[in-house]
This record gives C-alpha cells, structure tokens and sequence, in this order.
C-alpha cells in the first residue's frame, strides 16, 4: 500500500485555480501507453506532498494545483511515450514517486499529468562481489533493504522518510540518511542512472568507480526534482551488513562545545554513522537526557570491529570538553527516530510547523546556529525556533532547524512565508546554503537566484537544452516555466 500525506484531504479544490487541461485525445493516447486515472478524488490526492503549508490547505478541501490525469506507468519504454505524448501536446509533466517531498517538490504547480512511477519497482541484478544493486526508480526503501539483507548487504541510506520515500526520489531529491556521516548522501552512493528525457531519449550516465570522460552526468541528474528527465534506474553502492555496533552519549555545556566536538572528530578522520548534536531546548525532548541548559550528542558506528573501536576511541577522546551520558539515549533515539505524529497533531491545531536544514562550513556554524534562531524567533506569532547538527563532513556539517508559529487563522500562509523568509535569508547571508537535502521544489523557489547566482542561469541553460518546451516539474527550482508565473508565494 503506498503511503500518502497523513493529513486527510477534505475536498479536491485546486488553490491555485485550473491547471493546463489534458484534452480527450490525449487521455486516450496515454491509456493506450500505461494505465491512467482522471478521477476527481484521485488526481486531487495525487497532487499533493509533505509541504507542510499544503496540509493546512488540506484540512481546508483544497490542493495546490489539481493534476487532470495519474498515469502510472511500468517501463522506461512507457515513461518515454508518456513523455513523447504530453510534449507533443504541451502538457506539463510532474514526477512523482513517494509524495514525501516537504517543499511542494511533488505536487503539480500547473496541472497536467503527474507520472507515478512507483510501478517501476523492479530490484534488478545484485553485483555481490562489487557491492552494487540496480533499482527501479519507484522501489521503496524498506523493500530495498529487505532484498538486499539476503545477500548480506545493505545502501545504508535512511532518511526518517525511509517508508515513505523512493530511490527515484532520493537521487532527484539529493537526499541524506540518518547514518550520512559514514555512507554519504545518496549522491555518493548513486554509481549511474537510467534518464528518461522530455523528448523520451533514454540515457544511460556512469557505470564505474570513477570517471575522467568529461563531467559527471550522474551529478547533473542528482537533485534535479524532475526538472531535467525522469529517473527510471539507478545503480546504488551497497556495503557488508555491519557485525558489529557501538552506541554512545554525551553531553556538553553548550551548542558550541558539542559542534566542536563534532569538527574534531570529522578533521581526525573518523566518520562514525550517526554523529547528532541537539540544542539545549531539543536536548530535552524525550530520551534526549538534557536538563534545559545541556546541549546532547548521540553516537553511533557500525561495520568492521576493528575501525568501529577505532573511531569510538577518536569521538571520547574529541567529546573531553564534554561529559559522557548514557549509551541508552542512543537507544531510545533508535526507537522514536521516524515518528512524525508531533507534526501532524500541531498542524491540526493551527499551528505553522516546518524544518530547514541547511550546511555550511565549520567556522560558520555557530554564527548560524545562533542567528537563524533569533531570526525565526523574532517572527510575529513565532512559538519556538530550535537545531540540531545531524550530517557531518570534513569541511562542515548540516544544521536542521525546526520552528513552529501560533498565529490567527487567516495568518497561517502569511506567517509561514515570514518564517521561512526570515530563516532562509538569514542562512544565507551567514554563509549557509540553500538546502542540504531537502531541496528547493515550489517552497524555496523564491530563494534560488540569491542562493545559486549565475549559477541558476547556467542550470536555466541546461534545462532549455534538455527540455526546451519545459513540461518537465515546471515551477521547480526557481526555473522559469512556459506555463505562467509561479502561482506561489
Ligand atoms: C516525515 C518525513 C521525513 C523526511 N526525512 C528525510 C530525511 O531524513 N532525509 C531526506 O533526504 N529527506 C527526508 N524527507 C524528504 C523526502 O522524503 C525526500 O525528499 C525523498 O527523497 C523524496 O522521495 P519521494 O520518492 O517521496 O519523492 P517525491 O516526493 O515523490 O518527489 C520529490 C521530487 O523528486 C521528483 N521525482 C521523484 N521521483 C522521480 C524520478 N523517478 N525521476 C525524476 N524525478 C523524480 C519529483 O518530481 C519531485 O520533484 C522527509 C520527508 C518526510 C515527510
């Protein structure tokens, strides 16, 4: 059964008014490719993600935009006539795979067609002696780990969506598991790709360890949110499943004694699994251990004994300026870890709830830690503004907000714009990007010319080149779209 947003859907009205409208002959052109749904209830439901904000419309009856028809196919050659059919008719394409985005990143912003591709779940050859899997885009992540279990191998990547996520997703999206700091973002895990694009070429990108024959295509389409083709494979670096494990708990004085910690750890050279710092209003969330003034780092490493003992003796020797706490916390984390019930309980008595992560260089850290704090809290009506580090790198780390709002009904949208406008600007003006793993989709697509510079003018030229009629997720990425303004903010 595929999961969908928690939050039930009332009604079917599209906020953003009609989309573009998919005629009769081109219904009929796509059932002859793969099965197709134009019910109302059923497009409504297809044309909406995580994005916090859309789950208050929710509540409300209302969607985004409202997909005219779910094509659902089972093939790279199906998704390629798909993709031939709605270029030849101008109609936008929206790919879709678990619905998990939290930016919008799946939810059409202009109507058409969405293109669920969880029918592409096919786990193909598994390399034993190489350590690669090939999976089709729409394979879930338990469904991965399970098959891969019975040849003793595992990815590693474990976002808290783990359930609810596809690999499709996970490339397109730049995605990062919980245990990042030893495999690396799915990006480090992706050994190449199948790309269906807009014109229904298929295009097969890497295949080796390493590559000097020009840039990395592979890249190009990691993080690309459906804008620039749609994933039908990919090829995933797959590790031993570890034997040996060892948790540990400290506890530091401050955020910035714990983020210490974290640098010190990581400039050593070691890179245990999870390496996760809260602040001291996190610190005392249940199992966290802290006392309101304490900040709390849990640790986790897995694999050969012999290099986790190693790593372990690295983090207690760089957590001295800490004191150690119970190995326990790490356990009761492991148990709560993907629980987002808080989520939809708050959304369902008004409140704006959402999370921005974000990374940046270790010297910028505690800035950003401190002033993007003060920023959201400063907010009219803003409840709390809270971070923990949770993704570690030899030159920096990830911060993930997470902030809440209490404000009037007819506040909500406005407030949670403010939030969002007050937080993000001030990442970036204190030297932290955009996203971390996220993504931009229709939420930070506001954002993207002062994040990326000329940099979004040069992925502007990619996609003209790649998709020159822009059906592909218009409305994405801060990409202009043939199709109108963007309908949001
Ligand atoms: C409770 C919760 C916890 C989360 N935790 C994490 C986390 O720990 N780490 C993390 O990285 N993310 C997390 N996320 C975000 C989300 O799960 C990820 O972005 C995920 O990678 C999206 O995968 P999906 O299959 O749901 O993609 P969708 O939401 O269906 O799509 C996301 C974007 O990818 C595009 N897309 C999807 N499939 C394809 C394809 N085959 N080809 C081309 N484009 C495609 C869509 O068009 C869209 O732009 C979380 C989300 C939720 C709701």
């Amino acid at each position: 059964m595929r999961p969908t947003p928690p939050i039930e859907l009332t009604g079917s009205a599209p906020r953003w008014g009609d989309g573009v409208a998919v005629t009769s002959e081109l219904l009929d052109q796509l059932r002859a490719i793969a099965p197709v749904d134009d019910a109302e209830d059923v497009t409504a439901d297809a044309s909406r993600d995580w994005w916090p904000l859309a789950m208050h419309w929710a509540l409300a009856g209302q969607v985004p935009s409202r997909a005219a028809a779910v094509v659902r196919p089972t093939s790279t050659e199906q998704v390629g006539a798909v993709l031939r059919a709605c270029r030849g008719a101008a109609v936008p394409v929206t790919p879709a795979g678990g619905r998990s985005a939290v930016t919008g990143a799946a939810a059409p912003a202009f109507g058409g067609v969405v293109l669920d591709l969880t029918g592409l779940d096919r786990i193909g050859d598994v390399d034993t002696v190489s350590g690669i899997v090939e999976a089709g885009a729409g394979v879930f992540g338990p469904d991965l780990e399970s098959t891969l279990a019975g040849y003793g191998l595992s990815v590693g990547h474990f976002p808290q969506s783990l359930e609810l996520a596809t690999v499709g997703g996970w490339v397109a999206c730049r995605g990062s598991g919980q245990y990042s700091t030893r495999y690396g973002k799915i990006e480090d895990l992706v050994v190449g790709l199948e790309v269906v694009l807009a014109d229904g070429t298929v295009v097969r990108t890497g295949g080796a360890p390493a590559a000097a024959t020009g840039p990395d295509l592979t890249q190009l389409f990691c993080g690309s949110e459906g804008t620039l083709g749609v994933v039908t494979t990919v090829w995933l670096r797959a590790h031993p499943v570890p034997v040996a494990e060892r948790r540990a708990a400290y506890s530091f004085a401050s955020f910035a004694d714990g983020v210490e910690a974290c640098r010190v750890i990581l400039r050593n050279g070691a890179t245990p699994a999870v390496l996760r710092l809260y602040d001291e209003v996190e610190s005392m969330g249940s199992g966290r251990g802290g006392d309101g003034s304490s900040c709390t780092l849990l640790v986790l490493d897995e694999g050969d004994p012999r290099i986790v003992d190693a790593t372990m003796d690295v983090v207690a020797d760089a957590c001295r300026l800490g004191a150690p706490a119970s190995a326990a916390l790490v356990d009761a984390w492991l148990e709560h870890r993907n629980d987002t019930s808080a989520l939809q309980a708050l959304t369902r008595k008004g409140y704006v709830v959402d999370t921005m992560e974000i990374a940046a260089p270790w010297s910028r850290l505690d800035a950003l830690f401190r002033d993007v704090r003060a920023a959201l809290s400063a907010v009219p009506h803003a409840r709390a503004a809270t971070c923990h580090l949770s993704h570690s790198y030899t030159d920096g780390a990830c911060l993930y907000f997470t902030f809440a709002a209490l404000p009037p009904a007819d506040l909500v949208e406005s407030t949670y714009v403010a939030m969002w406008d007050a937080g993000q600007r001030a990442v970036l003006a204190g030297g932290g990007n955009l996203s971390h793993h996220h993504g931009v989709g229709i939420n930070r697509a506001r954002f993207a010319a002062e994040a990326l510079g000329e940099g979004l003018t040069v992925l502007a030229a990619v996609k003209a080149a790649l998709d020159p009629a822009g059906i592909l997720n218009p409305g994405k990425l801060g990409l202009a779209s043939p199709f109108g303004a963007s309908p949001w903010p």
